[in-house]
């Protein structure tokens, strides 16, 4: 039976609780059997998606998950490679890692290169998928995730989510285009993490005025089973997991336990700890909303499309009386004639004299973009 062991060590636990605490779970979660040996290659996969420290996993939980792992003797290494529109040893520099695995005496491996083509003949979507090659070879992955919402793409980006940080761009750009939450699932099922921490001591929820904000929890959560751990962290935010797509493919794909019922849950009450997150609305909900807004999306990266739906969301009254416009969305989009064209980021920088351009990469500000938009729509040339 899966089990999820539910530590509440406060806000701002230090590293020694938190291994203390992991100690404890591991015991529990895999008794007699061995979770790593003495010379095992392990690889840590937290949360550093960009430079933004309180939007990634807590240092003091990716310490405590290392150590634990090196004082077991074996051979470990970090692992990321952060958003498609970042660089990854950028980001890594600035969240201060390289200083992290110089005390923990382990190396730092950006999971984007050196790859392996795994053939996924379970998915009805995809042939094959491009992975690390030192992740698919370690002897445990070791998943530690960070507890957010994620508004109209995935509900939320837990333990199967934070997966896609071993895959190269290109890999993940091509999730977005052929089906997201396939994607996610299968990645899991191609390679399963051995154990999952999940950071959810100060999680990041999001506002109905299109930002995130911090909802401090003071929990740790602790699994062999990737699925049950999302599944009992979306229930912790107050979300239905039997409707989060990616947690049914991945079901499907017998990655693990989807009903909580059968899920060996310690440490906590959910009904006692749950906080009711926001419930973000749809792609489809928004723009039903907006029949005049067309999106043409292709090659486009997560940053670009989460950026892109929530400031629809957060201009969606202006966008109304804004005319038929067409919203380009990735490094592929192209210009549909006839229409007024919002183009988005820099990656079709060349097409930003062919309607109204919102440069960077993410595209920056883009809700007010939007908002700049309705009101100098009639100066925004229709494309011939
Ligand atoms: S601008 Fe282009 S490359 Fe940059 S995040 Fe958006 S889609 Fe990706």
């Amino acid at each position: 039976m899966s089990g999820v062991v539910i530590n509440q060590l406060g806000i701002r636990p230090l590293p020694d609780e938190i291994h203390e605490a992991l100690h404890t779970s591991i015991k529990q979660l895999f008794g007699r059997r061995r979770l790593v040996k003495s010379g095992d290659h392990v690889v840590i996969k937290p949360n550093l998606t960009w430079e933004l420290e309180h939007e990634t996993t807590a240092r003091p939980v990716i310490f405590a998950v290392t150590k634990y792992f090196v004082d077991e003797g074996c051979h470990v290494v970090i692992g990321e490679n952060v958003r498609a529109s970042r660089e990854t040893d950028k980001v890594i520099k600035a969240l201060r890692i390289p200083e992290l695995v110089k005390r923990l005496g382990v190396d730092f491996v950006d999971l984007g290169k050196d790859l392996v083509t795994v053939a996924t003949p379970d998915s009805p979507v995809y042939k094959s998928i491009e992975i690390s090659r030192v992740a698919m070879e370690s002897d445990a992955l070791i998943n530690v995730p960070m507890m957010k919402t994620l508004p109209i793409l995935t509900h939320v980006t837990t333990a199967l989510k934070n997966m896609k940080g071993i895959l190269p761009p290109r890999q993940k750009i091509q999730f977005h285009d052929m089906g997201l939450s396939e994607g996610i699932a299968l990645i899991s099922h191609v390679l399963r993490p051995k154990l999952t921490v999940m950071d959810a001591t100060i999680p990041l929820d999001w506002s109905p005025e299109g930002t995130y904000f911090m909802r401090p929890m003071g929990l740790v959560l602790v699994s062999d089973d990737v699925l049950a751990c999302d599944v009992v962290t979306a229930s912790l935010m107050g979300f239905d997991p039997a409707r989060i797509d990616h947690f049914q493919n991945a079901y499907r794909f017998g990655v693990g336990e989807i009903d909580l019922q059968k899920i060996r849950v310690s440490g906590g009450d959910i009904a006692k700890l749950k906080m009711q997150f926001a419930v973000p609305p749809s792609l489809e909900e928004l723009l039903a909303e907006l029949p005049n807004v067309q999106v043409v999306r292709a090659g486009v990266c997560s940053s670009c499309e989460v950026a892109a739906a929530t400031a629809l969301w957060t201009a969606r009254e202006q966008l109304k009386c804004a005319g038929d416009v067409v919203l380009l969305l990735g490094r592929d989009a192209k210009p549909v004639s006839g229409k007024r064209n919002i183009v988005s980021g820099q990656c079709l920088n060349q097409y930003k004299d062919v309607g109204f351009w919102i440069p960077g990469c993410p595209p920056r500000s883009m809700g007010q973009a939007l908002h700049d938009y309705t009101g100098r729509v009639e100066d925004v040339p229709v494309c011939l």
